[in-house]
C-alpha cells in the first residue's frame, strides 16, 4: 500500500517554517495541497524559550484549527535556520533565532500527541523545490539560498542530505576569494563575504562612499539617492544594468564569485539541476543570465547543470517541512 493509499480523506499534516523574523505555517494534505495557512512574528529578542513556547502554542492551534474543521491532524514538521540535528531532532546552534541544543522534536511530539520531525530550514526547502518546485522532475538538485547568508541543501531522489553534525550545505563558507572580505564566520574570503545579498550592499557602500554623508555614489544614472538610504542588492542589480561602474563591479564579481562557489558544488555533487533562490533570486535575468555563462564556463570535463529561478518563493520551508511529516507519518 503506497502512502497515498493509507492517508484518510481528511488528513492533514501540521507544517512550521521558523525563521528570525516570522513563522510560516500550513495545513498540508498527503497530495501536497495547502488547505491553510497562517504567519505569526517569531519576536526572537524575547529569547530561545520564549520562542519555542510560541512555537509549540502556534503548533497546537493549527492542530486544533484542522480538527475544527473536521479534517484529521496525523503528524507535525518543523523546519529551524542554523545547525540542526535532525536524527535526534535536536535545534543545535542559531544565531538568529538563539537556540542552543533545543530538543525541539520531543517537545512538540509531547505537546502534541503527534509524530514530529523537525528539519532545516534550507534543507527543507531544497527538498520541496526538488520534489515540488524548479528541481520537479529531476533526481538530483542542489539548491542554494542566496539572501542576507548562502546555505545549499544537495538533494537525491527527494531527499537531502544533513551531514554529520547536521551542518552540511554551507556552500557560503566556501573558499573562494583568498585574503578577501572578512566573513561573518571569522575567515576572509568566504563566498557569502562576496556575493550574499547583503555582502553586496555593503560593499558598494565601501565602493561608493555611500550613505548620509557620501557623495562618490551620487550623479549616475539613478544616483545614491537624495535620502542617503543605502541601496540593497536588488538597487546594485538595477544600477550596474543600467551602467554604472561601482555598481557594475561589484555586481559582476559577486556573480564571478558565485561560479566559482557552483562549480566547486558541482564538481562535488555532479547534479542536473542548481536551484537559486532566496533574496538574490529576484533580480532574475541580471543574475541567472551572467552566472549561467560564467558557471558553464568553469566545466572542463563536468556536465554542465541547469541553472534555474526557484518556483516555490517563501513557501518552500514550510512546504518542505510537510513533505518531512508527510514522509515521517
Ligand atoms: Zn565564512
Amino acid at each position: 500500500m503506497s502512502p497515498a493509499d493509507a492517508a484518510g480523506p481528511a488528513d492533514v499534516v501540521v507544517a512550521l517554517d521558523v525563521g528570525g523574523t516570522g513563522m510560516k505555517c500550513a495545513l498540508v494534505r498527503p497530495d501536497g495541497t495547502t488547505v491553510h495557512t497562517e504567519r505569526h512574528p517569531t519576536d526572537a529578542g524575547r529569547g530561545p524559550d520564549a520562542v519555542v513556547e510560541t512555537i509549540l502554542d502556534v503548533a497546537e492551534g493549527l492542530a486544533g484549527k484542522a480538527r475544527a474543521d473536521g479534517r484529521d491532524p496525523v503528524a507535525l514538521g518543523i523546519a529551524v535556520p542554523g545547525v540542526v540535528d535532525e536524527a535526534a531532532g535536536v535545534a543545535v546552534w542559531s544565531a538568529n533565532v538563539g537556540f542552543r541544543d533545543v530538543p525541539l522534536r520531543d517537545l512538540a511530539a509531547e505537546r502534541l500527541g503527534l509524530p514530529t520531525v523537525l528539519g532545516h530550514d534550507v534543507r527543507v526547502g531544497g527538498l520541496a523545490e526538488a520534489r515540488l518546485g524548479a528541481g520537479r522532475g529531476t533526481g538530483h538538485v542542489l539548491f542554494v539560498a542566496i539572501g542576507t547568508g548562502i546555505a545549499a541543501a544537495h538533494v537525491v531522489d527527494g531527499a537531502a542530505a544533513s551531514g554529520a553534525h547536521g551542518a552540511a550545505g554551507e556552500i557560503g563558507h566556501v573558499l573562494v576569494r583568498p585574503g578577501g572580505p572578512r566573513c561573518g564566520c571569522g575567515r576572509d574570503g568566504c563566498l557569502e563575504a562576496v556575493a550574499s545579498a547583503s555582502a553586496i550592499a555593503r560593499r558598494y557602500a565601501e565602493a561608493t562612499g555611500a550613505g548620509p554623508t557620501g557623495t562618490a555614489g551620487r550623479g549616475g544614472p539613478t544616483g545614491g539617492g537624495p535620502t542617503g538610504t543605502p541601496a540593497s542588492a536588488a538597487d546594485v542589480a538595477d544600477r550596474a544594468a543600467a551602467g554604472e561602474p561601482a555598481a557594475a563591479r561589484v555586481w559582476a564579481e559577486a556573480v564571478e564569485a558565485l561560479a566559482d562557489g557552483l562549480a566547486t558544488g558541482q564538481a562535488l555533487y555532479d547534479v542536473e539541476t542548481v536551484v537559486v533562490g532566496g533574496g538574490l533570486a529576484q533580480a532574475g535575468p541580471r543574475l541567472f543570465d551572467p552566472l549561467r555563462a560564467a558557471l558553464h564556463e568553469r566545466m572542463t570535463f563536468h556536465r554542465r547543470p541547469r541553472l534555474v529561478a526557484a518556483a516555490l518563493g517563501d513557501e518552500a520551508g514550510c512546504l518542505g517541512a510537510a513533505l518531512l511529516a508527510l514522509d515521517a507519518r
